[in-house]
């Protein structure tokens, strides 16, 4: 067997009396789509911030690669190839959209040229123009970001995710207030990422849930529900009765 991409062991969190994320294990399949389902206050966005590491959970493990990265920094999520979207926009607004981008692809530069001016980061200007074009922003690149649509930010979100190359993109809700046409276009999207990346997803749309993942896991209470793949969830009555019924 080889080793999973990532895996959470019984992780568990809570927040006064309220068990969150409560004993929730799971493996992670390189180069697939994995998503989260579940209702609202299930504990999705909160087990994203237990895999990330911006919460410690009260037990239980985090692995990349086999490895523990249990509740390390940012950085060392990205060093361990873990990067995340957030379920808020998490752009700079006055910033150009090259500029969003070249940002977070300044972390592939060797640390050396980390400090020279910016028309020595190669390797990031080269990744700005890569993300720029497969995410059609290519004439949004001076705009201000704030200065996109909404559908344009959420695109713009995941390439600054992107931007450091990292093996396991965490998306929380990439389509969340998005029009169809919008919502149909990022799911083409997030397929693309598969050819580079694992893809753990959140998402509340149950039919691009079905069309788009490989795996399926339900969250009902912090608790996993169920998980399988998404023609064995949509008929596992367990899960039809906790969520599915009422979406
Ligand atoms: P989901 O993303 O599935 O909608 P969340 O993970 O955001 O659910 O929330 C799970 C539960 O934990 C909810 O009841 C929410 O109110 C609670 N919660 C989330 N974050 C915190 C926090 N920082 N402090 C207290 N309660 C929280
Ligand atoms: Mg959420």
């Amino acid at each position: 067997m080889t080793t999973p991409i990532l895996e959470t062991r019984n992780l568990s969190i809570a927040f006064g009396g309220l068990r969150a994320v409560d004993d929730v294990s799971f493996s992670v399949e390189r180069n697939r789509i994995t998503t989260i389902i579940g209702p609202n206050g299930a504990g999705k966005s909160t087990l994203f911030n237990l895999i990330s590491g911006a919460l410690r959970p009260r037990s239980g493990h985090v692995l990349i690669e086999g490895v523990d990265h249990t509740a390390e920094p940012p950085y060392r999520m990205q060093a361990a190839g873990l990067a995340r979207s957030f379920q808020i926009t998490n752009l700079f607004f006055d910033l150009p959209v090259a500029e969003n981008l070249r940002l977070a692809a300044q972390v592939l530069e060797p640390w050396s040229l980390a400090l020279r001016p910016v028309s020595a980061s190669r390797k990031a200007l080269q990744r700005v123009d890569e993300l720029l074009e497969r995410f059609a922003l290519a004439e949004k690149a001076d705009y201000k970001a704030g200065a996109l649509s909404h559908g344009e930010q959420r695109r713009l979100e995941v390439a600054v995710a992107l931007a450091c190359k990292p093996k396991v993109l965490l998306l929380d809700e990439p389509t969340q207030g998005m029009s169809h046409g919008d919502t149909q276009d990022t799911a083409a999207l997030i397929k693309s990422l598969t050819r580079d990346a694992t893809v753990l997803l959140i998402e509340h749309d149950i039919g691009l849930v079905m069309n788009l993942s490989d795996h399926v896991i339900v969250l009902h209470q912090g608790q996993k529900l169920a998980e399988g793949p998404p023609a064995e969830i949509r008929n596992n009555p367990a899960v039809q009765a906790a969520y599915l019924g009422h979406v």
